[in-house]
């Protein structure tokens, strides 16, 4: 499942308060007047105490959306566990591995996928492995299959879901600098094609160029925006 699309992290929010604070150092210094400085420092007090009020409103409607996004996305999340049960992870991971996927970037071993999938960001699980590599390193399909999305995502960056060949499995590539320029949805594409160079697209961090991977099982309606995750380290592990 692809969690980042609705994580808001603290650190977001630090910077939106950060923005908000800007505009109200700028109102006092409008309002303060040699003239009659008394009677304005008032005003200028109680404009800014008025900004102040409504910035803290601000944040407290952001605060009670991310809780509201959170709950949906809770219930969300429960839905799809009774949809792709325990059982079925196990069995895919079985599938995956006998496939042998590719991986997404050369030169590197299953060993990097290792840890990164169960960490906690923000608010939910990572559920993905992060992969460092150079800006614009290409980055290839790990099996034959199906564009199903290209999305640009305020987090995620510039982002492909693309199926397997039964249209089971979802595999899901972010942050990524750029598309390569002639795939579009609907595509066919066979398993080691570049369809993607590594970047920091979204709320990847600007020094660390790294391709977000995650690999996931659909639920029985097959929409690739609904799937459940599976370790993809599990699925390239050697036993
Ligand atoms: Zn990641």
């Amino acid at each position: 499942m692809n969690l980042t699309n609705l994580n808001l992290t603290n650190l977001n929010l630090k910077s939106r308060i950060a923005k908000i604070t800007l505009p109200l150092i700028v109102l006092q210094f409008a309002f303060v007047s040699p003239l009659n400085a008394d009677a304005l420092s008032k005003a200028s007090d109680t404009s800014s105490l008025d900004a102040k009020v409504q910035a803290e409103q601000k944040i407290q409607a952001e605060q009670k959306q991310h809780a509201e996004r959170l709950i949906q996305h809770k219930k969300m999340e429960q839905e799809i566990l009774a949809l792709v049960p325990d059982t079925k992870v196990q069995s895919s991971i079985h599938v995956l591995r006998s496939r042998q996927l590719r991986l997404p970037i050369d030169g590197i071993t299953p060993a990097v996928l290792k840890g990164s999938f169960a960490e906690v960001r923000g608010d939910s699980r990572h559920e993905a492995v992060d992969i460092a590599a150079p800006r614009n390193t290409p980055v290839h399909a790990i099996e034959d299959g199906t564009i199903a999305k290209l999305f640009v995502s305020r987090l995620g960056g510039n982002t492909i879901y693309q199926t397997d060949p039964s249209g089971e499995y979802v595999y899901y590539y972010a942050h990524l600098e750029g598309y390569e320029p002639t795939i579009k949805e609907g595509d066919k594409v066979k398993r080691g094609q570049v369809i993607g160079f590594v970047g920091t697209s979204g709320n990847a961090p600007q020094n660390t160029p790294h391709l977000h991977l995650s690999i996931s099982i659909q639920t029985p309606e097959k929409k690739w925006w609904q799937a459940r995750a599976i370790d993809p380290y599990e699925v390239y592990k050697s036993k």
